[in-house]
């Protein structure tokens, strides 16, 4: 665990060696998607940079408790008709409970992730499955005297707050001045002044999730669940916190100030924020017409875009970028990043073909140690990448005999370049076998030959085809009408 990983703390602005609280355990607590719609390119990022975070952690040893919650309180609400959300609409018109959609949601948002590479976190709590511990956390809040209600909704007392500990701390800004800028309350709120915000709010008629409290029935405010969440699997101090930076302020700011109104201290001890994707340069939404859903980048089926783009491709477009870099999305980047992926993966490929010699005329270590250097310093996946391409570059010089390698050094190469491309980046090769994408057109085609055959009474050819699919794993199941197929 000598791994001298160091990370850039947002708290601390500065690049901080990564010291556990509890080694060798990890506690990661990264702020999931609201489900209410479908996942976008937006949401391939966080979920991206913290599965590398993930994934690094493990390869370094570390046993790591990974949380990422599901949002799923307080969004869905009955007069939701934005004219976007068709799921939403739906729900209303044809009067699905509210968690219906939220799960249908879930489940396409966790489908999205796990095409991209994306690993499972330990725990996916869902905000809805922890009112009682959002309440008792608002209860502590009350204790300690940094809440007031209003009306049946209460509010946490931002000022009183910031006379003892500092409300800004994470993002850089000051109350006065937050206070100066902000327009006075309308006279229609129930808060004392505009800075405070919710911790528990008192439901509208038409409001469809609500939950019984002690203030009112009502949902409580979306900043609370992420600390209620992170002390319950977390404990009140753990090791990391992460999110997109459009979260810094006011999400994660609340946060702290909620932990630490309740404990006396912050929950997490680093902040990691991941930058945001741009699109030809512009900030991505609704409104600008440049929002792209993971499907349609996936099935090229928005107007941006020239092509479909694998799920691999923008995942190595968004690991080419340093996380805390912008990343500026564009067809040209995306055929970039295709083109980077192909070569890469043929690179790996190539390894299985080169023979060893007697003597090696390569350094085999040089390659884990450039890795992990840029690993450690901050997640630097570009430097990690660049680093892979000197080294297929060699692979190639190998294959061709210009260069030599050992059987052992060979395996060696053989097992870091497998441990980088796969494990850590989580990159996977699409070209091979059990990615549908690029497996059901051939196995279509080959099932179409075998209709011809059996057609012709041509049994040879139609048996052939058959077995050896099924040789492969491919299950080919014979119908009254037509023929089904599946991968075992
Ligand atoms: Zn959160």
């Amino acid at each position: 665990m000598d791994s001298k990983l160091t990370i850039y703390n947002t708290l601390s602005r500065t690049k901080e060696e990564f010291v556990p609280y509890n080694p060798p355990h990890v506690g990661l607590y990264v702020c999931g998607p609201t489900v209410y719609g479908d996942a976008h390119l937006g949401h391939a990022r966080p979920a991206i940079t913290f599965d590398l975070l993930f994934r690094y952690l493990t390869h370094l040893g570390y046993k790591v408790r990974y949380v990422r919650n599901i949002t799923d309180v307080g969004h869905l609400e009955n007069d939701a008709d934005e004219g976007e959300d068709k799921i939403s609409k739906k729900a209303r018109l044809e009067q699905l409970e509210p968690m219906e959609v939220a799960h249908y949601y879930t489940e396409r948002y966790r489908h999205a992730m796990e095409r991209l590479g994306v690993l499972s976190p330990s725990i996916e709590p869902h905000a809805s499955g922890h009112i009682i511990e959002q309440i008792e956390l608002i209860r502590q809040i009350f204790e300690q005297g940094y809440a007031y209600e209003s009306n049946g909704s209460v509010y946490f007392d931002v000022e009183r707050y910031n006379a003892k500990y500092h409300y800004g701390k994470l993002s850089g800004r000051v109350l006065d001045e937050m206070l100066a800028c902000t327009r006075d309350l309308d006279g229609q709120s129930d808060k004392r002044s505009p800075c405070d915000f919710a911790l528990w709010k008192k439901a509208s008629p038409e409001h469809i999730m609500r939950w019984p409290s002690p203030w009112s029935e009502g949902f409580p405010g979306w900043h609370l669940e992420c600390s209620a969440m992170s002390t319950k699997y977390l404990g009140e101090r753990f090791d990391i916190h992460g999110g997109g930076m459009d979260l810094m302020f006011p999400h994660h700011e609340c946060e702290i100030a909620q932990s630490t109104a309740a404990s006396g201290h912050g929950a997490a001890h680093y902040w990691m924020h991941n930058n945001m994707i741009t699109i030809n340069g512009q900030k991505m939404g609704k409104s600008l017409g440049n929002f792209i859903t993971l499907d349609e980048l996936f099935t090229g089926s928005h107007k941006l875009l020239e092509q479909p783009y694998s799920p691999m491709t923008i995942r190595f477009f968004i690991l080419q970028a340093h996380y805390r870099s912008t990343l500026d999305f564009s067809n040209e980047a995306l055929q970039a990043a295709e083109k980077g992926l192909d070569r890469l993966m043929k690179g790996v490929a190539t390894l299985d073909k080169v023979k060893p010699s007697d003597r090696s005329t390569v350094d085999v270590a040089d390659l884990a140690r450039r890795c992990a250097e840029a690993m450690n310093d901050d997640l630097n996946s570009p430097i990690v990448i660049s680093v892979l391409f000197d080294w297929v570059r060699t692979i190639n010089q190998l294959y061709e005999g210009q260069q030599q390698i050992t059987a052992a050094d060979l395996d060696e190469l053989k097992r870091q370049v497998r441990t980088f491309v796969f494990d850590v980046l989580g990159l996977r090769d699409e070209r091979v076998a059990g990615e549908t994408d690029r497996v059901t057109p051939l196995v279509n085609m080959l099932l179409d030959v075998r209709q011809q055959a059996k057609a012709n009474k041509d049994w040879a050819t139609s048996d052939k085809i058959r077995d050896e699919l099924t040789a492969i794993g491919i299950r080919v199941k014979d119908r009254k009408d037509g023929v089904d197929w599946e991968i075992e």
